[in-house]
C-alpha cells in the first residue's frame, strides 16, 4: 500500500498502482474513505498509524468491490471501535434489494457488515459533507472536505492517462465506463462537482487533480459530445 499525502488533511493510499483510498484526518483519527481490493486491512490500518491516528470511520462512495473489498476485514479488525457508513442506495443494493432495473454492472461482493450509518446527500462525516453523485452506481456519492473545498469523486471522475467522466470510454481505463450503471446521472454528477468550484479533486483511480476546473470542463465537454 503506497501511501502520499495530498493535503495536511488528506493522505492517498494506492494499491496495485490504479485503486485508490483515503485517509481524512480529524480530531479523534482519520475517517477511511473507500476500502480498496480485498485483503488489505492490516496494510489500511498500518498507512492510519504511519500517518498518526486510528481508522474512526469507514465512509464509502459507493458500492463496487474495488472499494469496498476490504471492508468486512477490516471490520472484524476493528470492531465496534469503527463506524461503517455506505450511501443508502448502494446500501439498500448490498442489503439484496431491487433498486433498479435489470442486472447491475461492476462487481458487487457479498458483504457481511452493515452499515451502522445510510449515507444521504447533506449528511456530514466528520469535516466532509454528502454530495450526491448517482450515475457510476445508482447510490454513488462524493465528499466535500469543508475545511478546504477539496471533493474526493469516487469513481464519477478516473484521471488515469487524462481526467475523464467515468461514463466516457478512457483507453488507458476502460473499466470504468464499463462498470459504469447511467452514463447520462454520471455526467450530470460531473457537472454537480464542476459547481463545487473545488481546489482539489481526488479520485478512486488515478492521481490528484490541484486547481481542477479546467480539466473537469475539458472532460465534461468531452464526456457530453
Ligand atoms: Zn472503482
Amino acid at each position: 500500500m503506497k501511501a502520499r499525502p495530498v493535503t495536511p488533511n488528506l493522505v492517498r493510499l494506492t494499491r496495485l498502482g490504479f485503486v485508490n483510498a483515503y485517509l481524512v484526518r480529524e480530531d479523534d483519527g482519520f475517517t477511511l474513505v473507500d476500502t480498496t481490493i480485498k485483503g488489505q486491512a492490516d496494510a489500511l490500518i498500518a498507512a492510519a498509524h504511519d500517518a498518526g491516528g486510528e481508522i474512526r470511520r469507514i465512509a464509502l462512495t459507493h458500492g463496487h468491490g474495488d472499494h469496498v473489498g476490504s471492508l468486512d476485514q477490516l471490520k472484524q479488525r476493528l470492531g465496534d471501535a469503527v463506524e461503517v457508513l455506505m450511501p443508502e442506495t448502494d446500501a439498500r443494493i448490498h442489503a439484496g434489494e431491487q433498486v433498479v432495473e435489470g442486472k447491475l454492472p461492476g462487481g458487487w461482493p457479498k458483504l457481511q457488515t452493515v452499515p451502522d450509518v445510510r449515507l444521504r446527500p447533506g449528511d456530514r462525516v466528520g469535516s466532509l459533507e454528502v454530495v450526491a453523485n448517482p450515475g457510476h452506481t445508482p447510490g454513488h456519492v462524493a465528499f466535500l472536505d469543508t475545511r478546504d473545498r477539496s471533493v474526493i469523486a469516487g469513481d464519477t471522475f478516473t484521471t488515469i492517462g487524462r481526467p475523464e467522466v467515468a461514463s466516457h470510454r478512457n483507453l488507458r481505463f476502460p473499466l470504468a465506463a464499463t462498470a459504469t450503471w447511467d452514463g447520462a446521472k454520471t455526467l450530470e454528477s460531473a457537472r454537480a462537482l464542476r459547481a463545487l468550484d473545488p481546489t482539489m479533486l481526488v479520485v478512486g483511480h488515478g492521481g490528484p487533480l490541484h486547481d481542477p476546473g479546467a480539466a473537469m470542463d475539458a472532460a465534461i465537454a468531452r464526456a457530453g459530445r
